[in-house]
C-alpha cells in the first residue's frame, strides 16, 4: 500500500519540488492542502503530474476554520487509514509591507499562516499519523530564524520572540496583533519569528508526543532556494540578483529540485527515522554557518551536494520556558487544551 503523506503548499516553490520528488520516488500518495485548489489543477497539468498518485484539497491555513475542515475532509477520504506523514511547508513572506495583514481569524499572516494554521494543523493530526507504522511529521525550518548563523544573526532583523506580549494577548482574545513580541509590525521579522515558532513547535510536539505516540518529529532547513515566489514580494532587482549572489559567493543556493529531494527525504529515508531533530545538508556553502568552536559542524550550512546531517538551532529555540509559552498561548488561541 502507498504511504499516505499531506504536504501543505504543494503548489509552488519547494511544496511543488517535494510531490515532484515523492512521484519520482514512486509509493506515496500525496494529499496536496493547499489554498488555491485551481491553481493546484493547473499545476498538475502543467508540470504533467501523476494525478493518480495525489489528490487535491483545501486548505486555506490563514482561517482557522478551515484547517479544521480540512482534517474532517482528510478524515472522510482516507476512512480509517492512519495517516504515514504530515510536512507542514507553506508559508508567506511580506517584507515589503508597510503595514500588518491579517489573517480571518485577526492574526497577522506571517504568523498566523506560517506557525498558527499549521501548529492546529499538526496537533489536530497527532491521532491520524499514530496509528501508522512508520509515522513522521516535518515542519520546515530556517536558518533565517537561527540567530547562530550568519544568514539569521548577522542580516537583520534578527528573530526574537520577546517574552512573548504579542501571542499571550492573542490567546486572550485581543484582535489585530502585530508581531509576536507584542511591538509594531516588522514584516521581516514577522516571518523570522514565525519560523522560531515552527522550529520550537516540532521541539514541543517531540518533547510531549513522541514517546507517547512514536511519531518522529523533525525539522529542516531546505538550503537557500532562492528564486521560489517566496521572494515574490521583494523588488525585482533583488530577485534578480540574490540568487546570484548566493549562488556565487555564498554558496548557500539549492535549486528547487534538490531542495525539493531534501525534504522528500526527511520522509522516506530511513536515516531520517528521529525525533526532535533539525536536519541540514553540509553542502558547499561557505561561511553560512558560524561555529561556537571550530570542531563544531558549521550551524546553517546549505548549499548544493554533501550529506544530512543533525544541525544545532539557535539557543532561544531550544529556550524551553519560552517554547512552553509559546505552545501555551498557541494552544489557547486555537482553542485547544
Ligand atoms: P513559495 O512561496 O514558493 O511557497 C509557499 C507555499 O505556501 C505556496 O504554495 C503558497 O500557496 C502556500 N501558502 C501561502 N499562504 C498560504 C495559506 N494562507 N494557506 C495555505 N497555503 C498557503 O515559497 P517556498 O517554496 O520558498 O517556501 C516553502 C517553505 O520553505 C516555507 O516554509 C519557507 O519558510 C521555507 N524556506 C524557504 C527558503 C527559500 O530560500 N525559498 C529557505 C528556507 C526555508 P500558493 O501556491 O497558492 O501561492
Amino acid at each position: 500500500q502507498r504511504k499516505l503523506v499531506v504536504l501543505t503548499g504543494a503548489s509552488s516553490g519547494l511544496g511543488l519540488s517535494t510531490l515532484k520528488a515523492l512521484q519520482k520516488k514512486k509509493g506515496y500518495f500525496v494529499v496536496c492542502a493547499v489554498r488555491d485548489v485551481a491553481k493546484m489543477q493547473r499545476v498538475v497539468k502543467e508540470e504533467g503530474l501523476d494525478a493518480g498518485a495525489l489528490t487535491i484539497m483545501k486548505l486555506e491555513l490563514g482561517n482557522l476554520k478551515s484547517v479544521r475542515d480540512f482534517v474532517q475532509n482528510l478524515r472522510a477520504f482516507k476512512l480509517t487509514r492512519p495517516l504515514d506523514y504530515l510536512i507542514c511547508n507553506a508559508a508567506v513572506y511580506l517584507p515589503k509591507d508597510p503595514q500588518a495583514r491579517f489573517t480571518d481569524d485577526g492574526i497577522e499572516q506571517s504568523l498566523g499562516i506560517n506557525h498558527v494554521g499549521h501548529f492546529l494543523l499538526a496537533r489536530l493530526l497527532i491521532d491520524d499519523l499514530k496509528a501508522a507504522s512508520d509515522p513522521r511529521c516535518v515542519i520546515v525550518g530556517s536558518i533565517t530564524g537561527n540567530t547562530n548563523t550568519i544568514g539569521g544573526g548577522l542580516v537583520y532583523p534578527r528573530a526574537d520572540l520577546g517574552d512573548l506580549e504579542g501571542l499571550r494577548s492573542a490567546a486572550a482574545g485581543q484582535k489585530y496583533v502585530e508581531m509576536a513580541d507584542g511591538k509594531g509590525f516588522f514584516g521581516a521579522k514577522a516571518y523570522k519569528d514565525s519560523k522560531v515558532c515552527n522550529m520550537m513547535t516540532m521541539y514541543e510536539l517531540h518533547a510531549r508526543y513522541h514517546a507517547s505516540t512514536g511519531i518522529n518529529f523533525a525539522s529542516m532547513y531546505p538550503g537557500c532556494i532562492a528564486d521560489t515566489p517566496l521572494f515574490r514580494e521583494k523588488r525585482q532587482w533583488f530577485r534578480t540578483l540574490f540568487p546570484l549572489f548566493m549562488k556565487y559567493v555564498t554558496g548557500g543556493y539549492v535549486s528547487e529540485e534538490e531542495a525539493g529531494e531534501r525534504l522528500a527525504q526527511c520522509v522516506t529515508d530511513p536515516a531520517c527515522k528521529k525525533s526532535g531533530i533539525y536536519w541540514s545538508w553540509n553542502g558547499n556553502a561557505q561561511q553560512v554557518g558560524v561555529k561556537k568552536n571550530f570542531w563544531d559542524p558549521p550551524s546553517g550550512a546549505g548549499g548544493s551536494g554533501g550529506e544530512i546531517f543533525e544541525n544545532q538551532v539557535s539557543d532561544e529555540v531550544r529556550n524551553r520556558e519560552k517554547s512552553r509559552l509559546m505552545w501555551e498561548y498557541t494552544s489557547k488561541l486555537v482553542g485547544l487544551q
